[in-house]
């Protein structure tokens, strides 16, 4: 059978081709975003409860309302939006499922989105697969800033969404109050969409503030905020993700999502549901993982890696300039197979595979984990 794809240019994630090549050499996988710590064993009995308690069948299309409520009051507590949990807010399978609703809900044949770079690697494949065309503005190397002319350059009569990132995988880098400033002005006489990726909210470091597009009126009217319980709980493996929108794109997006999964998970909602109670979780997460950033800066001090500036996410970048001029794919294969450290090359993040000389390593693992790997980099 010959298949026409729809995907021509789209290969396997580097996500799963990393963390096989970690497995197959049995190194230290700092690749793949995800915690090698324990899920905390309150939110473990809640699961366990809500499954033997028969809360086992199709939650409702938006999600379980307990925890529409939870997260409306959360937005409305951190960043002062109201979303109504009856229309305004959608349970998801992972933020991976609310990116594929809200760009299909939205993005018509020609239309264009602007993405900055390096960006997540699931955005442009879901823009391609609905007949958009994607627009690239770069973060300015090394520090990752955005220059704002550059979108206002790109900015055309067929823009219909920008996508945003902030803590921004993988870079570190996050928005400023001045960001948000510049991106109203640009598209104060627009009718271009948003769709903010706030998954990293809760991991934000040195005392800055997340500048959620929640918090923005002028923004919320046109903006899908998406998030995800993964990052926040150490449950990457639980999938479960969450849109914000007011009504009209709510409705929209909601038309995709209920014939994409139709609901999520039931017994994980529940349980998460009850244990956003204890607000201090997500509260703290910032202090836990600010203290793995700087415990992980602290072992590789010595190294010739040289650390750029990471200021949320739970990624570290390194520049290896110093160690060699191969290809950033390249180096972290061979930093896989023959030192026994996993990481991402962030290259894959570009069209035009941009390559800096530096790579991305995950600090969302234990003490042990970090110092072996840190003793293993240490000697390159
Ligand atoms: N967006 C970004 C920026 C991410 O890093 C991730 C992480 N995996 C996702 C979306 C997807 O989140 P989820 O695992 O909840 O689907
Ligand atoms: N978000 C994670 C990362 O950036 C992994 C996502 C995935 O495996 N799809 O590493």
């Amino acid at each position: 059978m010959q298949i026409q794809s729809k995907l021509p240019d789209v290969g396997v994630t580097i996500f799963t081709i990393m963390s096989k090549l970690a497995n197959d050499h049995n190194a230290i996988n700092l690749s793949q975003g995800f915690p090698d710590f324990d899920v905390h064993p309150d939110l473990l009995a809640l699961v366990d409860k809500f499954m033997r308690s028969g809360h086992n069948q199709y939650a409702p299309m938006q999600g379980v309302q307990a925890l529409r409520e939870r997260i409306a009051e959360k937005v409305r507590d951190l960043y002062h939006a109201d979303y109504d949990p009856e229309s305004e807010i959608t349970l998801t399978s992972g933020a991976t499922e609310a990116l594929f609703a809200a760009i299909s809900a939205v993005v018509h044949r020609g239309d264009e989105v602007i993405i900055l770079e390096p960006a997540f690697d699931s955005y442009v494949p879901v823009i391609k697969l609905n007949g958009g065309i994607p627009v690239y503005v770069e973060y300015k190397f090394p520090d990752y800033r955005i220059d704002w002319n550059d979108v206002r350059k790109v900015l055309s009569s067929k823009t219909r969404l920008i996508i945003l990132n902030s803590p921004n995988n993988p870079t570190g880098a996050v928005f400023t109050d001045t960001d948000i400033s510049e991106l109203k002005t640009i598209l104060q006489d627009t009718d271009v969409l948003i769709l903010s990726d706030e998954v990293y909210e809760h991991i934000i470091f040195d005392g800055l503030r997340h500048e959620s597009v929640s918090r923005h009126p002028e923004l919320v009217e046109r903006s899908f905020v998406i998030s995800s319980f993964g990052k926040t709980y150490h449950t990457t493996g639980w999938k479960i993700g969450y849109c914000l929108a007011p009504v009209p794109l709510s409705k929209e997006f909601q038309r995709v999502h209920q014939f994409l999964t139709f609901a999520s998970n039931t017994p994980i909602q529940y349980a998460y549901a009850q244990f956003m109670k204890n607000k201090d979780i997500y509260l703290n997460l910032s202090a836990f993982y600010q203290q793995k950033r700087d415990k992980f800066l602290s072992l590789i001090k010595n190294s010739r890696f040289k650390a750029l500036p990471c200021r949320g996410t739970y990624f570290q970048m390194l520049d290896y300039s110093a160690i060699s001029d191969e290809s950033d794919v390249a180096f972290s294969k061979r930093l896989t197979i023959e030192n026994g450290v996993a990481s991402i090359p962030p290259s894959v993040f570009y069209h035009g595979q941009v390559d800096h000389k530096v790579l991305r390593f995950c600090f969302a693992k234990k003490d042990e984990t970090l110092e072996k790997a840190a003793e293993r980099l240490c000697k390159i």
